[in-house]
């Protein structure tokens, strides 16, 4: 039997969920959660409820957005002809942190892991093709993280467009190997885009 009533018990297992949450942390947010105004706890839940709900991915570049296509894509001072790719829309807050990208986006939700089943079907990537195929895109920057799956990932983006008229580049590895770019600082992220290669 549970130490605590069911409604604290089954908000820490939620909260527990959450990446970085242990235990100890989990009963903290749900006692402050308990002790807060009943505004403040209806406007957590409804935050996370409309989070789901009014959420969804750009037909475009897939990108999680309130509006579809989302702001990158329609932005008429952004290159729509650079095509930036990402493992995960939170990555493109990294990107953006670096202030000197002016291009647009796609999201793959993922990276080719053939040790977790996750070939090429999985990934996102039609759209991405539909618009190279249309002669929509100069240039795309794989900006996958440089692990065996982001490395992977971009080698096997560089073959599949190989045929097409489109410069294919790479990030140079001012990310540190073997880590995600999601937690590169601006100065490393900026000279990695600087840095890139021809795929
Ligand atoms: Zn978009």
């Amino acid at each position: 039997m549970s130490r605590y009533a069911e409604p604290i018990a089954r908000l820490i297992e939620e909260l527990k969920k959450l990446p970085g949450v242990g235990a100890k942390s989990a009963q903290r947010f749900a006692f402050h959660i308990l002790r807060s105004s009943d505004e403040d706890a209806a406007a957590l839940a409804e935050a996370v409820r409309g989070l789901k709900a009014s959420l969804r991915l750009c037909s475009i570049c897939n990108n999680v957005t309130d509006v579809d296509p989302c702001a990158y894509c329609t932005s008429p001072t952004r290159n729509q002809r650079l095509v930036c790719v990402v493992e995960e829309p939170s990555n493109i807050a990294a990107v953006e942190r670096t202030r000197g990208y002016l291009g647009v986006y796609h999201v793959l939700h993922g990276t080719l892991s053939p040790m977790h089943g996750v070939g090429p079907d999985q990934l996102r990537t039609g759209t991405l093709v539909a618009r190279v195929e249309r002669g929509e895109v100069d240039e795309i920057i794989v900006a996958t993280s440089p692990t065996l799956e982001g490395e992977a990932t971009a080698n096997w983006l560089a073959g599949a467009l190989r045929a097409f008229d489109v410069r294919i580049t790479r990030i140079a590895t001012g990310v540190p190997a073997g880590s995600d770019i999601e937690y590169a600082d601006e100065v490393s992220m900026a000279r990695a885009m600087d840095g890139r290669r021809e795929l």
